[in-house]
């Protein structure tokens, strides 16, 4: 009898053990079950050839680079006009980026602050649930960047959007993603013009498309090009929001504090550089 119990317990300590394992493995991959098969689906229909490796693990999302399947137009639901152009002819075998949202986050942005207040998320949004939070932020960041690219912003165009999976254009050439801002390295006379160009944008995102990033930075633009791209809306939010103002301000703060830095960097080393030739 005693055997049985020893046996139970083993096996059950044996369970914990794979349980454990199973709960680790979806947070190192980012991929539970359900997205996986997601993506399978996504392969077996023809909308996409191929996945590749990951690009970038980040805090809510990883993002991957995969190829358009054969089926991949058909299954858009974008107004022709929108396509940009270079789409319109012949999306097979492009490369794409796509944005995979955590449904196991490690650190969750306070959301709540965020979505309350934001009209077009009134209903659906269930408290507790953060497999359906996480479908709702998906669904916020996909609509963000359709209404950016609407007025002409530089976005990644957002093609397709299933659960907590974006579809979008890559950045980049080859597999290879362009740099954010913060690594680029640019001649100090360039800078003044990539300034301008978030200013711009700032205003083109305000004035035209009636959000504020809430979350811009450095990290969040980048640079393909000779030209600055944004991303990472999920968090953006309408202009009327209450705390508007707050994120409006700290967006500001946080370019001019990265352009600045920028800006005296360059002056040190042009001085150091004519200190170095007298
Ligand atoms: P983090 O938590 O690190 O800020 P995130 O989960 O908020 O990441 P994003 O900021 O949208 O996700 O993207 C993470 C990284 O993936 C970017 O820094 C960029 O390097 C890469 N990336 C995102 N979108 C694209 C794209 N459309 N094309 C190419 N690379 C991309
Ligand atoms: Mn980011």
């Amino acid at each position: 009898e005693s055997l049985t119990k020893k046996f139970f317990e083993e096996k059950k300590r044996s369970e914990l053990r794979l349980k454990d394992k199973a709960l680790t493995a979806t947070v190192e991959n980012a991929i539970d079950r359900r997205t996986r098969l997601l993506l399978f689906k996504f392969l077996s229909a023809g909308i996409l050839d191929s996945i590749f490796g990951c690009v970038s693990t980040g805090k809510e999302a990883n993002v991957y680079s995969s190829v358009a399947g054969c089926n991949f137009l058909e299954n858009l639901e974008v107004p022709p006009n929108m396509l940009p152009s270079v789409y319109q002819q012949d999306c097979k075998d492009r490369v794409l980026a796509l944005k995979v949202f955590k449904t196991v986050a490690l650190s969750f942005r306070d959301r709540d602050r965020y979505i309350d207040g934001d009209i077009r998320f009134k209903n659906g949004y269930r408290k507790g649930s953060s497999r359906d939070m996480v479908i709702l932020w998906t669904e916020k960041e996909f609509r963000n960047l359709r209404r950016l690219a609407k007025v002409g912003l530089p976005v990644p165009f957002p093609y397709y959007l299933k659960k907590n999976v974006i579809i979008m254009e890559f950045i980049g050439r080859n597999h290879q993603t362009a740099p954010l801002l913060k690594d680029v390295v640019l001649p100090s006379n360039e800078w003044l013009q990539l300034y301008l160009q978030v200013c711009r944008m700032m205003r083109i995102m305000y004035r035209d498309a009636n959000l504020v990033h809430a979350d811009l930075s450095e990290y969040n633009l980048m640079y393909y090009e000779s030209k600055l791209f944004v991303i990472d809306v999920s968090q953006a939010v309408e202009n009327d929001h209450p705390s508007m103002g707050y994120f409006l301000y700290r967006d500001c703060k946080n370019v001019c504090i990265f352009f600045k830095s920028r800006v005296e960097e360059d002056a040190v080393s042009a001085k150091v550089a004519t200190e170095r030739k007298n």
